[in-house]
């Protein structure tokens, strides 16, 4: 499949990982929106948030599991942002599910 973001979760196109196990990898955004911008990705693929059912529920949990340890990793202690763009109106890019964990700056209200 012609996904880029399988390929990364793979490992046949390099990325900056922060995390793996086997349900889950984060990786740096190559190009970030802010000081610190990671995307938390379910190794399955799956197109968007759209695109989830309710068997996915314990996936999802996983991956906002996965992006509250990683922010206390990283020591984003004055807050930061999570976001999942999805479909054409969401500005959804690459069509495998993600969240950004986006910190490091104050963030706007309403998003653009
Ligand atoms: P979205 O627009 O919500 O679908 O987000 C897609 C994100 O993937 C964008 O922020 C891109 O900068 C990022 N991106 C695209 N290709 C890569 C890549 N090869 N490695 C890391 N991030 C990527
Ligand atoms: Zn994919």
């Amino acid at each position: 499949m012609d996904c880029i973001f399988c390929k990364i979760a793979a490992g046949t196109v390099p990325a900056k990982l922060l995390f793996e196990d086997d349900e889950v990898i984060a990786f740096a955004d190559i190009h970030p929106q802010a000081p610190v911008h990671v995307l938390v990705v379910p190794r399955r693929h799956i197109v968007s948030l759209a695109q989830a059912v309710r068997s996915d529920d314990a996936l999802l949990a996983r991956l906002y599991g996965t992006v509250a340890e990683l922010a206390r990793t990283l020591k984003l202690d004055h807050g930061y942002r999570t976001v999942i763009n999805t479909g054409p109106d969401g500005g959804q890019t690459v069509d495998h599910l993600h969240v950004h964990l986006l910190g490091g700056r104050s963030m706007g209200w309403p998003p653009g």
